[in-house]
């Protein structure tokens, strides 16, 4: 989102330009004049700029996760499993597949369901993986549900680059939750989508809320 004219702001709290705020003043002092600094450089103060805090986009500015080719050696997926949980923001491991935050979230609570072996297409996945890729699939939605109460969820797997699979060497299935209103203004418009919860927090909730969270749909009707 690159226009910050908006002078309406109240979405998202903004105050509107306040030249009082962005000034500072000369006063007179008991030895000459002082140089008043202004409000708004104090770190409570309010100033004119909206800020959008999306940490997790550093790695991609950084373009360290990018892989250089397909092989295993290049791939995240393969790689997460042999790092600790926290570090790969993996929320339950299983026997053939796992489940972990996506690092570019569509909304919060984006989860990734992966197989364990480099493998890029469904048909190539074993009669245990897509089992218990599509066990996982269930349970990730019922965790989310538990914590995050979405409205609805988009469930699926992009086979191959051009249909947009950002790890296309490497199988895996989203699970997107979804609110009513998410796809506002932001997204379309800004192409810009706020997350309001950092990863690894998210992580922290979805992980522990995994044993533990209701089955079938009773997550939703709490
Ligand atoms: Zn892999």
């Amino acid at each position: 989102m690159t226009d910050r004219s908006d002078s309406t702001g109240s979405a998202t709290g903004a105050r509107p330009r306040d030249l009082e705020h962005v000034q500072g003043a000369v006063l007179d002092g008991p030895d000459g004049p002082v140089t008043v600094e202004a409000p708004f450089q104090h770190a409570d103060a309010p100033d004119p700029f909206e800020r959008l805090w999306t940490p997790h986009r550093m790695v991609y500015v950084g373009g360290q996760d990018k892989p250089k080719d397909s092989s295993s050696s290049q791939c995240p997926f393969c790689a997460a499993p042999d790092r600790e949980d926290e570090d790969a923001l993996i929320v339950h491991r299983g026997e053939h597949a796992y489940v972990l935050m996506n690092l570019y979230p569509y909304n919060t609570g984006h989860l990734l369901v992966c197989p364990y072996r480099h493998v890029s297409d469904w048909t190539e996945a074993s009669e245990g993986e897509r089992v218990e890729i599509g066990r996982l699939t269930a349970r990730a939605m019922e965790v989310v549900r538990a914590v995050c109460h979405p409205h609805g969820f988009n469930l699926g797997m992009n086979q191959g680059e051009v249909a947009g699979a950002g790890i296309a060497a490497h199988l895996h299935q989203h699970v997107v939750p979804r609110w009513t209103g998410d796809a506002n203004f932001m997204p379309i418009i800004g192409r810009t989508k706020p997350v309001p919860q950092l990863l690894g927090d998210q992580r922290d909730v979805l992980a522990a809320a995994w044993d533990s969270a209701p089955t079938g749909l009773e997550a939703d009707e709490r």
